[in-house]
């Protein structure tokens, strides 16, 4: 069988396996499902080579930036799915929900103390990659991250790529190996060993296994954790299994209209399946998968050489290939920079006509101008704007051409192009439950130049930045019913 290959794996410290230990331990961050992840495969394939049981740690802390009942419920969701899936399978699943920031610390060092190895997920954005690096250092056993992430693994290249167009030409030219090495559909099917045994009783006192609210999920308070309780849970379900059910809904229902409808509020022809690809709820391989079969795509198909063209390379039909530019050039382009470069949030960051532009037009006459707590409350003057951030601060979701407007109307509505940045950063990590991602620092740095070009004519504030307005969105789509589903 396929094992996963070399370059979806690094060591994040120097100490050596160790095959005296109790069990091999999967440290579950990012891809929190399990089924299609590479992370949990390795951990099996570790798991059989030394006869071995597993143990997996899934873990969520209170502490970082922008944590908050919403992103709690979702990650909770998924929790609840994965136990009840590892009980069945012998699995020891260990649910952790940290209560005040910091009390995990030193869990992970305890299970470490009984594992001969560690596997944890190469999620490169947000606090993740620094967590990952700082806990290896305290382990005395070996520890290993494993990219999950998408089509193209992150480190296969190290050039950073500044547009869409040379990414999407050096993806055409070089996917084709990795079509043929996906992730194992059901790693768990393997699993020799299961965990008999009890971990010590000092560590389930002094980390209580959070199974308790996973059983009560559905009527769960996090009112007791020190998080943002002004971000209600969304309407909107985490999880394994309701990310399958979009996935399927999208694919039977929305994506023969995806190409023309996707940007029409009303229509929502969109999979709606970013949050899940964030939590690593369902797998892009897996999303890949099931639109292949969906084309009836012959998987052993040549592919030709690319140029970089949007349409007719992939051989498929319209709307598969739209979709297809959106989840694997558009998201995997976020990656790529998130992998490679440390400042990717940094306004310094953009690319230098985009600064310099921005620059000239800094002391421009603003037509209005709002701060956070406005931004925040959707109080701007425009209805569009307004309904888009209402749909944000409710649901937690916000489509992608309302998402462009969004952005573009916070430059010009702030004092400066710095503020900008930083109120978009703030709301769509805060409310977005697909926020926090590479694709956040994607969408927000494109609003402001990053992946794009020079516009003419030259305009009030935004200098060559590219325009976008209400009046044209209010004509060009279809968002009579989103405008009265968030009048208010
Ligand atoms: C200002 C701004 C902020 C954004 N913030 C985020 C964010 O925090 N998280 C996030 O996942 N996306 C973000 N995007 C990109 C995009 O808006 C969302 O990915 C998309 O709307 C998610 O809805 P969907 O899953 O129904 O998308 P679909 O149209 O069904 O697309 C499928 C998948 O492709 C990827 N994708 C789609 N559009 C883009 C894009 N423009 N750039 C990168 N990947 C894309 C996503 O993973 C998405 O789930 C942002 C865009 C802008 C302009």
């Amino acid at each position: 069988m396929t094992q996963v290959p070399d370059f979806r794996i690094q060591k994040c410290n120097d100490a050596a396996e160790n095959p005296q230990g109790d069990y091999v331990l999967y440290w579950m961050i990012a891809n929190r499902r399990t089924h299609w992840n590479s992370s949990l495969q390795r951990a099996v394939e570790w798991s059989n080579r030394l006869d071995k049981p597993l143990v997996i740690l899934e873990a969520l802390r209170c502490g970082y930036q922008w944590a908050s009942d919403r992103i709690h419920r979702f990650v909770a969701e998924g929790m609840k799915d994965n136990a009840s899936r590892l009980q069945k399978l012998g699995v020891l699943h260990y649910p952790y929900l940290e209560p005040v920031p910091d009390a995990g610390k030193g869990l992970l060092r305890e299970l470490g103390k009984r594992a001969c190895v560690v596997v944890t997920d190469d999620f490169p954005c947000f606090f993740l990659p620094r967590m990952v690096a700082s806990a290896a250092l305290q382990l005395s056993v070996l520890m290993e991250k494993v990219d999950s992430n998408g089509l193209l693994p992150i480190r296969w290249t190290d050039k950073v790529f500044l547009t869409a167009v040379s990414f999407r030409r050096f993806l055409q030219n070089n996917i084709e190996p990795h079509l043929h090495a996906f992730p194992k559909p059901d790693p768990l099917s393997e699993v020799v060993r299961p965990f008999n045994a009890q971990l010590p009783r000092g560590i389930l006192e002094k980390w209580p296994p959070a199974h308790d609210v996973l059983r009560g999920i559905d009527n769960a308070s996090f009112a007791s954790f020190p998080i943002d309780h002004s971000v209600p849970p969304s309407p909107i379900h985490g999880g394994e299994r309701e990310a399958n059910r979009a996935l399927k809904k999208f694919l039977q229902h929305k994506i023969d209209a995806y190409a023309d409808c996707r940007n029409h509020p009303d229509d929502e022809a969109t999979s709606g399946l970013s949050p899940y690809l964030h939590f690593g709820h369902i797998s892009l391989h897996q999303v890949f998968r099931d639109l292949i079969d969906h084309e009836r795509w012959p998987r052993n198909r040549i592919l030709p050489e690319g140029r970089g063209q949007r349409e007719g390379w992939w051989g498929m039909s319209r709307n598969a290939e739209a979709f297809l530019d959106e989840v694997i050039t558009w998201r995997e382009l976020g990656y790529n920079r998130c992998a490679h470069l440390d400042r990717y949030d940094r306004y310094e960051s953009l690319p230098a006509w985009a600064q310099q532009t921005l620059d000239t037009h800094r002391s421009d006459a603003r037509t209005h101008l709002y701060g956070l707590d406005q931004f925040e409350n959707a109080e701007t003057h425009d209805p569009i704007w307004n309904a888009a951030q209402r749909q944000l601060r409710r649901e937690g979701r916000l489509q992608n051409y309302l998402r462009m407007l969004w952005g573009k109307k916070i430059i010009e509505w702030t004092p400066c192009p710095e503020e900008a940045l930083n109120i978009m950063i703030h709301l769509n990590n805060k409310y977005a439950l697909d926020g926090r991602n590479p694709n956040s620092y994607t969408g927000i740095f494109w609003i402001m130049g990053r992946y794009d070009r020079p516009w003419a004519p030259e305009r009030p504030v935004l200098g060559r930045i590219r325009y976008m307005s209400s009046d044209n969105a209010r004509r060009k789509l279809r968002l009579r019913r989103y405008l009265q589903r968030y009048a208010e």
